[in-house]
């Protein structure tokens, strides 16, 4: 059973559920004539996702800036002279404050993010987080956490806190990562995801389109993505906001359409994960975001701010979901994160 039917057949997809695709496959979807394609990833959309709903998530970054890391997009790397300082772990009780703020703005999860190459066991900085995730935990939220590489150990922790899912995006194809970062490895991204899944924990990774990348690049990302086992629980599909003085602050925008066509992509490469349309949603009008929610995006990050940069606010978001009669979903906190499949091997597989 083919997940998106005959190709060259608009009238006959004939599965909705995951079915694991390759380049190929991939690259012949992002092809098709647009109406062609989103009618696709509408249909699995709503196969998969009937409710009506947007996640609305609220990122905090419990730790800003000085990074040591060379991510060339990236504001927080210590690298790049940016307007971004560096500053230091958040105390809890603003976190707290903070998370009991997204609750009561109806926030479905609370996703922190510490600007570190990563967290070791045994370190003072690693306990605090881990006291703040256990008591951010208790106010109901999901809880997320993006806090650079892992290990086991640091991954078991986490989950045992509280941590429902972990952020760590891929960015881009294995081929492309290291034109945009030298100080760690594209396998090191996927050895604390692996840490992620082994933990319990829920995978959320995605990409950032307008790195310089080709569209082939793109689909890799997505290849590699919908090739985890189990499949990530979300996605996020970022535009990138060019950050004067990174390497990247020339960079030109993405089309439109463009980035339609990787949420409807997403969508049906990956049925069940949350499509989230991150970082670059402020520059988006209305309409355009709405075609990405028809398209297969159901989240958001939600709030005035993302790490450093805007994002729309809260009231206009509330009031667009109003206008499409689309509700902000529940959180779930005892949902299993998603299960590996045993006929299929746990790791993509690099070229
Ligand atoms: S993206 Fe993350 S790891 Fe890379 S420089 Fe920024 S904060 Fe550091």
């Amino acid at each position: 059973m083919s997940l998106i039917g005959d190709l060259t057949d608009n009238s006959k997809p004939t599965d909705y559920g995951p079915d694991i695709m390759q380049f190929d496959e991939l690259k012949q979807l992002y092809d098709l004539p647009f109406f062609d394609l989103i009618q696709r990833s509408r249909k699995v959309h709503e196969a998969n996702w009937p409710e009506n709903e947007v996640q609305l998530c609220t990122l905090l970054s419990i730790k800003t800036g000085g990074c040591s890391e060379d991510c060339s997009y990236c504001a927080q790397s210590a690298r790049y002279t940016t307007t971004v300082d560096a500053g230091r772990l958040m105390e809890k009780d603003e976190v707290m404050e903070r998370a009991q703020h997204a609750l009561d703005n109806g926030s479905t999860r609370f996703c922190m993010g510490a600007a570190w190459k990563g967290v070791r066991d045994g370190t003072k900085r690693f306990d605090q987080v881990l006291d703040i995730v256990e008591s951010v935990s208790e106010l109901g939220m999901e809880v997320c956490t993006t806090l650079g590489e892992l290990g086991e150990i640091e991954a078991q922790k986490l989950k045992e806190a509280g941590v429902t899912a972990y952020n760590h995006n891929i960015d881009t194809s294995p081929e492309y990562y290291k034109n945009i970062v030298s100080t760690h490895t594209f396998q090191d991204r996927l050895n604390t995801l692996r840490h992620v899944q082994d933990a319990g924990m829920a995978v959320c990774s995605g990409g950032i389109l307008g790195l310089g990348e080709t569209t082939d690049d793109r689909i890799k990302m997505l290849e590699i993505l919908s090739n985890f086992n189990p499949q990530p629980e979300s996605v996020p599909i970022n535009s990138l906001v060019p950050i004067p003085g990174t390497p990247l602050a020339e960079s030109q925008g993405v089309d439109s359409f463009e980035v339609v066509r990787m949420i409807a992509i997403a969508r049906i490469a990956i049925p069940n994960a949350k499509v989230r349309l991150s970082a670059g949603r402020k520059q988006m009008s209305e309409e355009l975001q709405t075609l990405c929610f028809f398209a297969g995006a159901n989240s958001i990050f939600y709030g005035d701010k993302l790490l450093t940069t805007g994002n729309p606010q809260s009231q206009a978001d509330l009031n667009l979901l109003q206008k499409l009669g689309l509700e902000p979903q529940k959180p779930n906190r005892g949902k299993d994160s998603p299960e590996a499949e045993d006929t299929r091997p746990r790791e993509p597989a690099l070229a």
